[in-house]
């Protein structure tokens, strides 16, 4: 079974227990109700029979609801554990995995199928037990009153089981598509949400409407599918009891008249028959919510199986003093995102001092934010080897390799949330007046002034209620409140205004003096002032040098520099 459920093992088993007594309890009625019809016939002493009876209603009123309280709350933990435990691994996945995965999906994986467990600790688990040792107990006191009787009622049953059975796969079937159904509606929700604003300029609300209410029409065929067969089920089982009913009523009551048995025994022995439909029911609908639930225990396991980072040593430390700049060097790096995919990188070397700007340009798909992909390590080179203050970047501890770089990502690189929270995502424990600090650096300081509610102020589902400039100035400010040793600028000020782009070109001439910067950027003029360029083209280096050394030296360079960069030097 499950891992999730073994923590919970003892309350379940406590639970459990709880239930056998008061099935157990319950059990016992028809043989007090053969004594009492016993002695009222016979006019015998009813105090034993009075006494038993009482002491059975008081372990029923005080079993039972304890028994559910029990088992309902130990259903509830194994529910949160499964909860924690997928949140936590899917908040450390690799990057890789999400290249082949839907969020949405995911999504539905921590909320819908964890809350199917609940069904699966209860019902499935101590409802199947229950109802199996309930049949057997049953079925060895029918035993004991009339072994014929017994096994026309068996007979009866074993036939019904067979049929359930035989039901319960299609049960299951149903089961794995109306759950994987519940995971495409997240997928199409989010697909559709995540860029409504491309979905609304396209025009394409009815198609994404579509898609979702297709995915949630199919969980819908699914459901209906199973509840079909599980319909068909749970009558099998009834059908099979009033069956037996009327043949032991049928067998039992001419041997009443030919004197073979007594009346008493015959009502203890229905009455147990009667009994046999809670079991029964227990067992079937225990074993269909089992069914139900294989399907979302499997999709569970197979979230828990997809690859995570290895962990880190501890919290992420607290940068400390004046940080040392970081120097690098890639030594005939090979990668590539898929087996089944060309290789972005075919042997990339260079090698970075510590202190100063090196920038990097390269036609689009060169393979530049890759480049970052990588000091990060969000992907690991397939060949070759990256050394970060000579030391290889695979021998790292992911959290200190990570907590000495200040990155700025491509695109939208602003969380939801307040302001506040997006600069201090980086480092919680920053203080007040760095945090001014890095907002004059960033150029921020005036924006938020401006704003009634300051650094409180919301900045909606990935920054949509800043403008991409003010978004590129806090992702800047969030990186550069990190006090990196390393900061990767990603077309960080490609949004920027002229006068706020030469502002913060003349930060990061600031901050390369304590920092080692890797810049992309589109721009001349924040190229052209880099200590060094790093040419990239076809998965190799191909050339290395400064603005002026290039221009002469270099075709591609100066061709990029006459076409692509955006404008002149300013
Ligand atoms: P650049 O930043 O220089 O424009 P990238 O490093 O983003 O280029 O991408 C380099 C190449 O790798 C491109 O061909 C791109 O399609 C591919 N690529 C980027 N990210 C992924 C990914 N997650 N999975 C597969 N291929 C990718
Ligand atoms: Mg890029």
């Amino acid at each position: 079974m499950l891992d999730h459920i073994r923590p919970s093992w003892p309350a379940l088993a406590l639970g459990g227990l709880l239930s056998l007594v008061t099935a157990a309890a319950g059990l016992t009625i028809p043989l007090v109700a053969e004594r009492l019809i016993d002695g009222l016939t016979h006019d015998r002493p009813l105090d034993g029979v009075l006494f038993a009876m009482g002491v059975l209603v008081a372990v029923t009123a005080l079993a039972g609801p304890v028994a559910q309280y029990v088992l309902r709350r130990a259903a509830e933990t194994v529910v949160l554990t499964a909860r924690r435990r997928l949140s936590s691994h899917l908040l450390r996945l690799r990057i890789g995995e999400f290249d082949r995965t839907e969020p949405g999906d995911l999504i539905a994986r921590v909320t819908s199928d964890t809350a199917l467990l609940r069904q699966v600790t209860t019902d499935a688990l101590v409802g199947t037990a229950t109802g199996a040792l309930t049949l057997a107990v049953t079925t060895v006191l029918m035993c004991l009153l009339d072994p014929v009787l017994t096994g026309v009622t068996l007979g009866v049953l074993l036939l019904a089981g067979w049929v359930v059975r035989t039901v319960m796969v299609r049960v299951n079937e149903a089961g794995t598509a109306a759950q994987e159904s519940v995971g495409l509606v997240g997928a199409a929700l989010e697909r559709a949400l995540g860029a409504l604003r491309t979905v609304k300029a396209s025009g394409a609300e009815d198609r994404a409407e579509a898609a979702v209410h297709e995915a949630a029409e199919s969980s819908w065929r699914a459901g209906v599918r199973a509840a079909k067969w599980l319909a068909l089920a749970g009558n099998t089982a009834e059908l099979a009891v009033q069956t037996a009913f009327f043949t032991v009523l049928a067998i039992g009551g001419s041997r009443v008249a030919s004197g073979a048995l007594d009346v008493g025994r015959l009502i203890a022995f229905l009455m147990y028959v009667f009994y046999l439909v809670p079991a029964v029911q227990q067992l079937v609908g225990g074993v269909s919510q089992y069914q139900l639930g294989a399907a979302a225990v499997n999709r569970i396991r197979e979230t828990e199986s997809l690859r995570a980072e290895p962990k880190g040593r501890g919290p992420e430390p607290e940068p400390v003093g004046s940080p040392v700049p970081a120097s690098l060097e890639f030594r005939d790096v090979h990668f590539r995102y898929g087996p089944e995919l060309p290789p972005v990188h075919r042997g990339v070397s260079f090698s970075v001092p510590s202190r100063g700007t090196t920038a990097f340009v390269g036609p689009s798909g060169a393979g530049k934010t890759t480049l970052f992909s990588l000091l990060e390590r969000f992907y690991e080179a397939s060949a070759g080897s990256i050394l970060l203050d000579g030391r290889r970047l695979d021998s790292w501890d992911l959290r200190e390799l990570r907590s000495l770089i200040g990155y700025v990502e491509q695109d939208a690189p602003v969380v939801s949330g307040s302001l506040r929270e997006n600069l201090l995502l980086g480092r919680p424990g920053a203080s007040g007046p760095e945090l001014d600090r890095v907002l004059r650096t960033a150029r921020l300081d005036e924006l938020v002034e401006r704003l009634p509610e300051g650094l409180d102020t919301l900045v909606g589902h990935r920054g949509t209620r800043l403008s991409g400039g003010q978004r590129q100035r806090v992702a800047i400010a969030r990186a550069l409140l990190r006090r990196p040793r390393l900061l990767l600028l990603d077309e960080a000020t490609s949004q920027l205004d002229a006068v706020n782009e030469a502002a913060l070109r003349d930060t990061v001439a600031d901050v390369s003096r304590t920092t080692t910067v890797l810049i992309v950027a589109h721009r001349l003029s924040t190229v052209a002032m880099a200590d060094r360029i790093v040419v990239l083209d076809g998965g190799v280096v191909r050339a290395v040098g400064t603005h002026a050394e290039l221009l002469a030296g270099d075709p591609l360079y100066a061709e990029l520099a006459a076409t692509q960069f955006l404008e002149p030097t300013a």
